[in-house]
């Protein structure tokens, strides 16, 4: 749909086609939700698993439950998949659920402001200006690229590139490549390239935690019985599910009862790496779970090869031609692969949405911290959804879990509205506040606050905005139903002196949900 001029005004506008936007469209589809447009800035559907395309590209999370709940895929191939899978799967789910037709592809989301006297969300695109109701944000929390701060690396006269834009057409194979970073696309790349570059250097911060994958490709027997025994698949899921939600004690209330995956990290490298001195080097000296805990077993022998040198000196400079560390050494490199993550905790997407009072979402994220009510909704900002929003991340379970508990959350908003004529809702500023507080004082526990290291997690001022600090569960019992009584409510098309029509202003309303959190 992407050379159709845009609809004036359709009721639902989604931004991005990632699973979040993806899930959006399926299920007001399914709620017979029909008018809705998601504009998407690339060429297809696939949002993260679009863009990072970079060699080895794979996800932690077992595919049996990274995917969608509503959508099952009879034929993943093994218990990991690669980027090439899940994104042949997303475009999929795409294909067959006939909401295709409502997708805008490349075109980017330039402004969106609140128009009060309309009730409307008045957006403006890089094909023309839509009005909606209800504006769903579903563009990623890791979706921006972050370039690292270096100087005269704008100078470099070699081949650059992020992990996520990766440069296919650059063959790699005998030169000097080097690769700044070791997060969870670092340690993916580094073993593909170690297997062609003359010679890698690999330019390490702080070591990650890395344990063993237990990834393996399905037996035929274990294909066959996954593809004609749903009940078999449901199963699989469930018991990955839970198996995941195990972690979540020792990631939020007792850091020290991970010591068997410390062990197992450890054993890691040992297994990994021969020499001493390379292992204390890649050893860290924060808690296991503060950094998010990274899998592979094929990193450390990659950093071991004779190719391979892991830099552990400060880059003090990108030279025309090489990387200078602060100890005046300077590595000559032909590409230098930037593997140093994304913007999380100033999502580029907060600057285009101007709410109530024309102040954008940026701007009241600077004040107060990157917050919403439930992740999802921001006082000043009505009818504004955010999917991935503030604290909802997970650093041990599926995104898309998270994602399905937060757009049965929208749904249930919507439903409401129409069921009771609301033109807009809104949350109070008391319950958000109760909200947030509450989950900092929760968040203060976690291996993430306690466990000694900086992390993309954290922000300018060491707050935690990015994850939830509770399982999963918990997260889908607080999203099950729309709690109109944290909101604001508007009658539709108000007369000018028609104001609020709001329910209960009760900042309780989400210290009472929280409490109803099982422990
Ligand atoms: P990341 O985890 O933020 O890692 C960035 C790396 O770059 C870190 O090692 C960081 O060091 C380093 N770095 C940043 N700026 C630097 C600078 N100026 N100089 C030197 N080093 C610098 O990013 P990512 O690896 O792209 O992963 C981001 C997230 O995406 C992951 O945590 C995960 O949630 C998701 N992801 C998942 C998968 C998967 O499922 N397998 C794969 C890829 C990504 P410090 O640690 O010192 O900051």
């Amino acid at each position: 749909m992407s050379d159709r001029s845009l609809p004036e005004t359709v009721e639902h506008l989604v931004v991005g086609a990632g699973f979040a936007g993806l899930c959006t469209a399926v299920k007001l589809d399914e709620d017979g939700e029909r008018d809705f447009l998601v504009v998407e800035k690339g060429a297809d559907v696939g949002g993260t698993w679009r863009d990072n395309t970079y060699p080895g590209a794979a996800c932690d999370v077992p595919s049996q439950l990274y995917s969608f709940s509503f959508a099952p895929n009879p034929d993943w191939t093994r218990s990991y998949s690669f980027q090439p899978e899940i994104q042949a799967y997303i475009q999929r789910v795409a294909r067959e659920s006939g909401t295709l037709d409502r997708f805008v592809f490349d075109t980017t989301v330039e402004d969106a402001c609140w128009d009060e006297g309309q009730q409307r969300w008045v957006v403006t695109t890089s094909a023309g200006t839509v009005r909606a109701r209800n504006l769903v944000v579903g563009s990623g929390g890791l979706s921006a690229p972050k370039l690292p701060d270096i100087p005269g690396i704008e100078d470099f006269g070699g081949e650059v590139f992020h992990s996520a834009r990766w440069r296919h057409d650059v063959d790699l194979t005998g030169k000097r490549v080097a690769v700044i970073g070791t997060g969870a696309s670092a340690i993916q790349i580094v073993p593909e390239i170690q297997k062609v570059a003359g010679h890698l250097d690999v330019y390490q911060r702080t070591p990650p935690w890395v344990i063993p994958r237990s990834d393996r490709p399905y037996t035929r027997l274990e294909r066959l019985g996954l593809r004609h025994l749903p009940a078999l698949r449901r199963l699989y899921r469930t018991g990955v599910y839970w198996a995941r939600e195990t972690y979540v004690p020792a990631f939020t209330v007792a850091p020290r009862i991970a010591w068997p995956a410390r062990r197992l990290a450890e054993a890691n490298i040992a297994r990994g790496i021969k020499d001493p001195g390379l292992r204390d080097k890649v050893t860290p000296d924060y808690e296991l779970g503060c950094k998010r805990v990274l899998i592979s077993n094929a990193y450390y022998p990659a950093l071991a090869a004779e190719n391979v040198e892991l830099v552990t000196d400060r880059i003090a400079a990108v030279t025309p031609t090489g990387i200078v560390t602060a100890d005046g050494t300077e590595r000559p490199v032909d590409v230098l692969v930037v593997a140093t993550g994304f913007h999380t905790t100033d999502l580029p997407i907060a600057a285009q949405v101007t709410g109530r009072e024309g102040r954008s979402l940026a701007e009241v994220w600077a004040e107060r911290g990157m917050t919403a009510y439930k992740g999802t909704t921001v006082p000043g900002f009505p009818n504004l959804f955010l999917i991935v929003g503030p604290n909802t991340g997970l650093g041990h379970s599926s995104m898309v879990f998270v994602i399905e508990s937060q757009v049965r959350y929208i749904r249930e908003a919507i439903r409401t509205m129409r069921e009771h004529r609301y033109a807009a809702v809104e949350p109070h500023q008391d319950a958000t506040d109760a909200w947030n507080q509450r989950l900092q004082r929760r968040m203060a526990r976690t291996v993430w606050s306690t466990g000694g290291c900086s992390s993309w997690y954290l922000d300018e001022h060491g707050r935690n905005t990015t994850l939830w600090p509770r399982s999963t569960f918990n997260l889908r019992a607080v999203l099950a139903e729309f709690d109109v009584a944290a909101y604001d409510v508007r009658a539709p098309r108000p007369a000018p002196t028609s104001g609020s029509t709001s329910g209960s202003t009760s900042g309780s309303t989400a210290d009472e949900f929280l409490e109803e959190m099982p422990a």
